[in-house]
């Protein structure tokens, strides 16, 4: 992602092996449950999880092929709202953008993501927030919702670029 200010920022790219051993981890979660892992769900995830930040979904498209050749856009849509659904990636509506969850490793399960997202450099940090806490659960039970998934996103500055700017 693009920053805006010219101070250095950290990389929070992970390294292919941490990349390979989450997705096995992913893998091994959706088996156990008798979900399959396709070929495309496992490349979107090896991308966000190489990226480290999020991407948006045309990026993912283009990037898709290993030789450089472009997805077919609803080959990356269905990977990621499976990906979704699994808890293993999150949407952040207020930047249209998808990045691998970084809260549960690959233990995914679906979970309630909350999102610090830093505008001076785009880095977001995912925060564990039991939806118990957000009294959102209780009061969903009470209007007899069922809530499918919840992503809170906090806008702000990150602790690097407080001391920075
Ligand atoms: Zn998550
Ligand atoms: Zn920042
Ligand atoms: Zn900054």
């Amino acid at each position: 992602m693009n920053s805006p200010c010219d101070h250095d920022h950290l990389d929070k790219a992970r390294s292919a092996g941490e990349v390979e051993r989450i997705l096995d981890g992913v893998e091994a979660s959706c088996v156990s449950e008798g979900e399959r892992m396709t070929a495309p769900r496992r490349r979107v995830l090896e991308l966000l999880l190489t990226a480290g930040e999020p991407v948006k979904a045309y990026d993912l498209i283009a990037r898709f092929g290993a030789n450089g050749e472009a997805a077919k856009p609803p080959t990356v849509y269905r990977a990621l709202e499976f990906l979704e659904r699994r808890g293993a990636v999150h949407r952040i509506a207020s930047i249209s953008a998808y990045v691998a969850c970084s809260a549960h490793g690959d233990d995914v399960r679906a979970h309630a993501a909350a999102f610090l997202i830093c505008d001076c450099c785009g880095s977001t940090a995912e925060v564990a927030v039991p939806l118990s806490e957000l009294g959102l659960g209780a009061a969903a039970k009470a209007a007899g919702y069922d809530i499918q998934h919840t992503t809170i996103e906090g806008h702000g500055k990150c602790a690097h670029c407080q001391v920075s700017a």
